[in-house]
Parts: structure tokens; sequence; C-alpha cells
């Protein structure tokens, strides 16, 4: 008897007859004798939904109620697929974040899981029930209902599989797999039989949403081997584990697209110690995420300062522009911009450790393509450009006709 985690996602919920596929899916696995996890999202639209109601209120609400709003998308969906279960006659019991026993911390829209004591999980598994777990939300230790960040059912699923020693975790969703660019919009995208953690961190990080984030980080620290597959059909769909030496023959394993970052520009930052420190400081203490930092330094009337450009999430914009307003006495910039039309296309590949000339092909395919470059950034197995947002799609194909095709 195998211990299966499965993960549907919000596509996969997404009204009452994909919830009863869903159900029959997970009492075909219980037929056949294992023990089943069921993780799911919000139905798809549900917490997009719920964030538009609040932004009706106020563009800034506070980010414990929208933890309290956020978590009950998800908290509709633990019962319909219990609901749904139940007429098949298959014993299932859903289960809240904190009821499943998982403990964050107090970062409200952003908790960082602690620890899961599943002895309730354990408990109506033993007693031979499905038991239904509600993602993307857990309980600090004094009580207060967090969520872990937006796509964060796919942690949910990881931390459990990770928490119950789980035989098997699998992630359904709306794509058969991790492809070599998002299918919808590089058509020649191709399916992936199986991807290192480190590059499929490096493309979840470079905007393919296919996997949260941070789930990928979680599954990598704690070996946490995973399949995403569809929801929809039975094909096989890829693995995720640690990375093989037969994976150094790839060169570059995909391209993505990142359109949901937003970049800011300080002009005339004095050039002395401590300023890139207490800007980057306040933006970490109020929880805001930075990826790409640009420094440029140039004279202002003999006075050495700085051009100092970084991108963040989109939704945290209007937070990171109040947070550098009030940094303007203690900072000194002259002035800030912001830009939401930004786009940041990456190439990905562990091969590139032992391959040069990745970023060279990169600029002279978006040269060719007329596209300007405006900040880049490269690790050891990625680089990445931002460009304009309306030029995102057609580099992102052009790239991937070039590398991939
Ligand atoms: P779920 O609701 O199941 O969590 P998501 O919408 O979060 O699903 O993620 C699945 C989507 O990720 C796909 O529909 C696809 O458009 C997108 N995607 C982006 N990049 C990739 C990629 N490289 N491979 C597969 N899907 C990708
Ligand atoms: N419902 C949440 C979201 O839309 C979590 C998830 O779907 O994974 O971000
Ligand atoms: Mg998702």
């Amino acid at each position: 008897m195998a211990l299966i985690v499965q993960k549907y996602g919000g596509t996969s919920v997404g009204n009452p007859d994909r919830i009863k596929n869903v159900a029959r899916r997970v009492a075909q696995y219980r037929a056949a004798g294992d023990q089943i996890v069921v993780v799911v999202s919000a139905m798809s639209g549900v917490t997009d939904g719920l964030i538009r109601l609040s932004k009706e209120i106020t563009a800034l609400p506070s980010e414990r109620e929208m933890d309290m709003l956020l978590a009950t998308g998800e908290q509709q969906t633990i019962a319909l697929t219990a609901i749904a279960l139940h007429s098949l006659n298959v014993d299932a019991v859903s289960l809240t974040g904190a009821q499943a026993g998982i403990v964050t911390d107090g970062v409200h829209t952003k908790a960082k899981i602690q620890n899961i004591t599943p002895r309730e999980v354990h408990k109506l598994l033993d007693a031979g029930n499905v038991v239904i777990v509600a993602g993307f939300q857990g309980q600090t230790a004094e009580g207060a209902i967090t969520t872990l960040g937006r796509g964060g059912s796919d942690l949910t699923a990881i931390a459990l599989a990770a928490a119950l020693k789980a035989d098997l975790c699998q992630i359904y969703t709306d794509v058969d797999g991790i492809y070599t660019a998002d299918p919808r919009i590089v058509p020649g995208a191709q399916k992936l039989p199986e991807i290192a953690y480190d590059e499929l961190l490096e493309l979840a990080g470079a905007g393919a949403k296919v996997m949260q984030l941070r789930s990928v980080e979680f599954a990598k620290k704690f070996n946490v081997i995973f399949e995403v597959r569809s929801s929809l059909n039975e094909n096989p769909g890829t693995i995720v584990k640690e990375e093989t030496t037969s994976m150094e023959d790839v060169v570059v394993r995909g391209v993505s697209l990142d359109k949901n970052q937003a970049k800011i520009t300080l002009f005339g930052v004095p050039d002395q110690p401590g300023r890139a420190a207490g800007i980057f400081r306040a933006l970490a203490d109020a929880a805001i995420n930075v990826d790409m930092i640009v420094q440029n330094a140039s004279h202002d009337g003999g006075v050495r300062v700085t051009d100092l450009s970084f991108t963040v999430d989109k939704p945290d914009l209007l937070k990171a522009s109040k947070v550098i307003e009030s940094l303007r006495p203690t900072i000194g910039f002259k002035e800030a911009e912001s830009n939401e039309n930004i786009g940041k296309v990456s190439v990905v590949g562990v091969g590139m450790r032992s391959h040069s000339g990745v970023a060279a092909k990169m600029f002279d395919v978006l040269a060719h393509e007329q596209v300007n470059i405006d900040m880049i950034s490269t690790s050891e197995i990625k680089v990445s450009v931002v460009i304009d947002l309306a030029k995102g799609e057609t580099a992102l194909r052009a790239l991937h006709k070039a590398f991939l095709e």
C-alpha cells in the first residue's frame, strides 16, 4: 500500500464537472488500495475574484484580512471535493491547512511553512478516508490564518508529501507536463520527460508559473521527487528531480517570460556606502522580494551619484513605491520612477555551465527582432533580460526557435 499526495490546481477543479472528474480519478487510486491525500486549489478565478472585491474597497487592504479572505477560496473546494467523493461512496474528510497541522510564520500573504504535524491526516488515513487538504493556507502558532503566496497550493502538496514521507507526489494541472516554454505562447513547445530542480527553479523564478517557485525550493531541499501531469488525460507527465549527469548534455532546457514584474528606478542616489543597504533593508522589512538590481554611477555637477533600478513583483509595486517615498529624506535620491510595462525573458539549462556563448546568441536573436535590452542578469544556468512588455511574446518565440527548435 502506497501513500500518494495528489494536488489539483484551479482549472482542474474549475466547475462541478471538473470536481466530479477529480473525484473519479481519486476513487480509482483509492480502489487500487493506496492511501490518498488530495490537495486542492480554489476554483479557477475565485482567488482573483476575491482580490478584486477587496480592491473595490481599498487599494492597500490589510494583509492579515486578505489572508482571512483568500483562504475561503480553498475551503469551498475541499468541501465540494469531499462531497463529490461521498457521492461515489468513497469515505473522505476535508481539512483546512490549520486542521492538517500546517504551521507557518506570521508574514501574511507570503507566509513560510515552519513545521507540519500531520497527526490528524494520519489518523483519518488510517481510518480508511481519503483526506482532502486546503492548499495555499496555514496557521501561525498563535492561530492566525495565513496564505503561502500565489500558486501556494503547490507548496502545500510538496510540503505534505515531505512531512508524510509519501511514496508519490503528483501535481495535476491543465497541461500534461513541463514544456520547453509556455505552450500557450509558444506553439512549438515540447514536453520534457524530466527536468532538474535547479532548472525548474530558474524557470519558475523567470515566470513559468507552472509550479510555484517556493514549492520547487522546498522540493529540492527535502528531495521530494514529483510528477507534473494533466488531470484531463492519462499522458505521462514530467518528473522533477535532482540533476543527473546526462542532463548536462542539453544546453538550453527551456525559455520563459515573466509578465508579472515591475521596475523602479531611483535617480541621483548619493554614491556612498550604506545607501543601497538602506533601500533594500527597508524593502526586505516590508516583505517585498526584489529580483534584478542594476546600478550605474555617474556625476551630477561633480558629485558622484548613481541611478539604481530594481524589479519587484507587480502586485508589490504600490507597497514598494510607498516604502521608497518614505526613504526620500534619509537616502536623498532625486527622483523615483516606476514602470509596469516590462517583461523578463530567460533561457535556462544546466548544460550552460559547460557551454559558452549562450548569452551572446540570446542577444543576437533579440537584436535581430529589434528588441532593446533594458537590464541583464545571469546565473550559472540562466540568462535573463528585461525588455519592453509589448515585445515579450515575440522575443520568447524567437528565442525558443533559436535554441530549442
Ligand atoms: P494550476 O491552476 O493547476 O496550478 P497554473 O495555471 O498555475 O495551474 O499552471 C499551469 C499553467 O502554466 C499552464 O496552463 C501553462 O500555461 C503555464 N506554463 C507556463 N510555463 C510553462 C511551461 N514551461 N510548461 C508548462 N506550462 C507552463
Ligand atoms: N488559489 C491560490 C492562487 O490562485 C493558490 C493556488 O491556486 O495554488 O494563487
Ligand atoms: Mg498553479
